[in-house]
């Protein structure tokens, strides 16, 4: 027997139809490639999105097949992700700041039929087309007056003259709600970047799941700056969920810098924004330094690297904000858990409290988790035991796009994230490293991102990275790699007298270098593989 409630398939094309029809006059703020700033609303989104699928349409995309984008956060952007998922087609969000080969491997690997473009991008473009097996069409995303005298690209298509040239008199696409609506790689810091082929249902659901209180708290209140771009798995979701309830959005374009975030949080009256630490180190320092606050801000998420203590303090005791300290991956949509409170963690101390918010929050409904040993067999959840993080729910991927090596999942359905990790009897779990940057020594694990939170809490350290060598005796031993803030003078002893009594002794690096610069890997962390072969032949031999 079944139940006998309306088949209602969950399609991401609804999302616009009634973010049109609810809130349409709600605004889509967006800087822009061009310059200055654009205004408009969802009403306008949803109806410059049908013309976009109606365009594509003309051009020959069919069901199924892959769209890429390669473009900033903005007004454009939305309107590609609900017209080629409204067409039935995929949208493939292309992350610009990877190297142009990897860039050519994604777009073959994908078969992108079309590419959209913003125009920053049109040089790139121009380099890797001869390398672009399968894309037929090039859009750049701006108007006739921004269009280049000439380009290698031949044919190189106008968006705004592409919309302006339909009616909008087009229905979305009929679809099961397990159709793919949009494709993102991971970015490969672990090998050839592997294709996440979320489906509208999948899409639906992380959706909902944001807007909950616990979640992201997302409502036709808020006003929310996602810096995380588009192409950073999906903005974590952002835009959906904005659609779903009426939220306003405010896109950076291409600007990234600290004067151009506080100036849109203030005069856009942002309520929310999300970001990878790194960006808010230079946001803290801006702030430090101008004497300025946030405004309306009431809640930053941060996630894709571990939220510094000194960062979440700061936010919260200086400025008031509360700090939502999230953790996911492009495998899983990417919202995985959130430090959110819960009734039962009793916090009122607020050092207690500070400790459970660098967590990387707790368990969602929607996503289990659990911990293993290298046999496979669980481990308690008491906040102590540190194993292999696998978790299971229905917006994690189950196998990889065109893979040729089978599912993802072990026989029971987890799927294993490389992530190793704790979790406390109220679910709060604590990543302590990635297995592949997890520090062994004497048989011991040591957490390099334990060793950086610890370490940027000292006030001339502006940034740190911890990364194992060989050592002939321990296996591993840490080097530390810091930078100092401008004009401090401190020296590799004060670091250690410092770390003494915060760390166990075995835990104290062999070596404390400083540099100018750390490496970053194309989603804003550090990239610890490129300072491993940087500093390959040093060892503490
Ligand atoms: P990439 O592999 O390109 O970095 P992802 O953005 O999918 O792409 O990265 C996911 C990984 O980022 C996780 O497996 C985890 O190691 C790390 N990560 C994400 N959020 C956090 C967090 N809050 N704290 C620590 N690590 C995190």
């Amino acid at each position: 027997m079944l139940g006998r409630m309306q088949d209602w398939p969950l399609l991401v094309p609804r999302l616009i139809d009634h973010a049109a029809r609810a809130h349409g006059a709600r605004e889509i703020v967006s800087e822009t490639v061009e310059g200055g700033i654009h205004r408009c609303n969802w009403a306008d989104i949803r109806d410059r999105s049908v013309r976009l699928a109606q365009a594509l349409a003309r051009l020959g995309v069919k069901e199924s097949d892959r769209v890429a984008t390669l473009a900033w956060n903005g007004y454009r952007h939305l309107e590609a992700w609900f017209g080629i998922a409204g067409l039935g087609a995929v949208v493939h969000t292309v992350n610009p700041r990877l190297f142009a080969d990897q860039i050519a491997y994604i777009a073959n690997h994908a078969e992108d039929q079309v590419l959209l473009l913003d125009l920053t991008f049109l040089p790139l473009v121009e380099q890797l087309a001869p390398k672009l097996s399968s894309v037929s069409h090039y859009v750049l995303m701006t108007d006739r007056a921004h269009m280049p005298v000439s380009s290698s690209i031949a044919g190189l298509l106008c968006y705004e003259e592409l919309i302006a040239s339909e009616d909008g008199d087009f229905a979305w696409a009929s679809l099961d709600e397990n159709a793919p609506a949009a494709l993102c790689y991971t970015s490969g810091t672990t090998g050839n970047p592997k294709g996440v082929l979320y489906s509208h249902r999948s899409t639906m659901l992380h959706a909902w799941c944001a807007c909950m209180a616990d979640t992201l708290a997302i409502g036709s209140l808020s006003v929310i700056l996602p810096v995380v771009p588009m192409y950073h798995a999906n903005a974590w979701g952002i835009p959906y969920s904005a659609a779903m309830t009426g939220a306003k959005l405010v896109f950076t374009g291409p600007l990234f810098d600290a004067p151009t975030l506080h100036r849109l949080i203030i005069d856009e009256y942002v309520t929310m924004t999300a970001a990878v630490p790194t960006l808010w180190l230079a946001m803290l320092d801006f702030l430090e330094n101008s004497g300025l606050g946030l405004g309306r801000l009431d809640t930053v998420v941060i996630g894709g690297a571990a939220a510094p203590r000194m960062m979440i303090d700061a936010f919260q005791r200086k400025y008031g904000i509360r700090v939502n300290h999230a953790w996911g991956m492009t495998e899983t949509s990417p919202l995985g858990s959130i430090g959110t409170p819960h009734a039962l963690a009793n916090d009122q101390d607020p050092e207690a409290r500070l400790d459970r918010q660098c967590k990387q929050g707790r368990s969602i409904f929607g996503v289990e988790m659990k911990i293993t040993d290298e046999n496979g067999g669980i481990m308690p959840h008491d906040g102590c035991a540190a194993g292999n993080l696998n978790i299971r729910g229905p917006w994690v991927v189950d196998t990889y796009f065109n893979s040729t090596t089978g599912s993802a999942l072990d026989e029971e359905g987890w799927f294993d994230t490389g992530d190793i990790a704790t979790i406390d009897a109220l679910g709060f779990m604590q990543i302590t490293d990635r297995a592949k940057d997890v520090i062994k020594s004497g048989g011991e694990w040591i957490s390099s991102i334990a060793l950086e939170n610890e370490v940027l809490a000292h006030w001339a350290i502006a940034g740190a990275a911890v990364i194992g060598l060989p050592h002939p005796q321990w296996d591993e031993r840490p080097l530390m790699l810091l930078i100092r803030k401008l004009g401090a003078e401190v020296a590799a002893e004060d670091i250690l007298d410092f770390l003494e009594p915060r760390v166990a002794r075995w835990w104290l690096p062999d070596e404390i270098l400083f540099v100018d610069a750390l490496p970053h890997t194309a989603t804003g962390k550090i990239n610890k593989r490129a300072l491993r072969e940087q500093y390959q032949g040093r060892n503490f031999a």
